[in-house]
């Protein structure tokens, strides 16, 4: 297989055509066999059941090629599972399990040509996606659906390295207390967008969400968990019914326990807490971790030891070891890798 002529180290994170992409239908109260395509583009009815009432869950997953040359994808049952508790919280049908992970499998190796080489930083994003299709106008669950996975070469998400960040607490909410904060719906990101960008407009990075009721505990930001590590290097996160539960973070409390043998913690974290932290961070697929420098409360800044040039010590021996499992240079749990070809 030839790779495509692509500038891998200096492509950005925003979408690429790729070649080929599956689509599988539910209709009568069945989902089809499913086929790959080459058609890019949607065509449905003015009124579909996503356009109106925003009927749409979605996951986010990359493959990698590994050093010896192997194209892997990183815990993509993870992926099926939460995308099937998504789905029932939407009265979505739910696509199986299993056929997700074989859609991800045939979608990714009809672009391997688009999966960029080890040690470029780039990889190859995974866009699974499930909507339903047919015409609603009054209030109610579509009747049909498409579930979808296209791919796209997406760079390293920290060109030149991971630059510590600065976030700020926000005045808004991201999810109620018995909501949809802990699914993957389209309609969390929507709402997302005006406290992302009045957070940019301000100057900062990401906006931490309190949670709603009592605005007292850390939630997350727009689209990663944390984690934060105590002075005594302990590793805690946040622990919520609010949260989406991210396959990043919950391999990286993993990998401090097994393989870095660090104490681990979820539990409430109240904000009054965060500044005896040592180090904090942001997990998800984009970036792994993103390290934070900086919260910002209404003007009354946290500054981390770790502070604004580099990585906490802990922060980086946990990338480290989980970007090493990913890449295929340290030993993954069993299970962890899904070997494409
Ligand atoms: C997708 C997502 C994350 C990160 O989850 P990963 O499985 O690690 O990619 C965190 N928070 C929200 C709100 C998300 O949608």
């Amino acid at each position: 297989m030839v790779k495509k002529n692509i500038d891998w180290e200096n492509i950005g994170f925003s979408y690429m055509q790729t070649d080929k992409r599956y689509v599988s239908n539910y209709k009568d109260g069945k989902w089809d066999e499913g086929v790959l395509t080459d058609d890019a583009n949607i065509t449905m009815n003015e009124c579909a059941g996503v356009l109106q009432y925003a009927q749409t869950v979605f996951e986010g997953m990359k493959a990698y090629t590994t050093e010896d040359g192997r194209i892997v994808t990183f815990r993509p049952d993870l992926n099926a599972a939460r995308m099937v508790d998504s789905a029932k919280r939407l009265e979505m049908p739910v696509f199986p399990e299993d056929r997700f992970v074989d859609a991800v499998v045939q979608t990714v190796k009809a672009n391997a040509a688009y999966v960029p080489p080890y040690g470029s930083g780039a990889t190859l994003y995974i866009r699974p996606y499930m909507f339903g299709i047919n015409p609603v106008i009054g209030v109610k669950p579509a009747d049909e659906y498409q579930f979808r996975v296209f791919t796209t070469p997406v760079g390293p998400y920290f060109k030149g390295g991971a630059k510590p960040i600065t976030i700020c607490v926000s005045d808004f909410d991201r999810a109620a207390p018995h909501g949809t904060g802990h699914i993957k719906a389209g309609l969390n990101y929507a709402m997302s967008l005006h406290a992302i960008v009045t957070a940019h407009a301000n100057g900062f990075d990401e906006n931490m969400y309190l949670d709603s009721a009592t605005r007292t505990k850390v939630e997350e930001t727009g689209g990663a968990n944390f984690i934060f590590v105590t002075k005594d290097n302990k590793v805690v996160t946040p622990h919520s019914n609010t949260i989406l539960p991210s396959i990043t973070r919950r391999s990286i409390m993993y990998v401090a326990e097994h393989y870095l043998g660090l104490e681990v913690e979820e539990r409430d974290v109240y904000f009054d807490e965060v500044k005896d932290f040592a180090e904090c961070g942001l997990c998800g697929t984009a970036a792994v971790i993103s390290p934070v420098g900086k919260v910002v409360d209404h003007g009354k800044e946290i500054c981390f030891p770790s502070g604004m040039e580099k990585m906490g010590p802990i922060t980086q021996k946990l990338y480290d070891t989980l970007t090493g499992i990913q890449m295929g240079h340290i030993e993954a749990p069993e299970g962890w890798l899904k070997v494409i070809e």
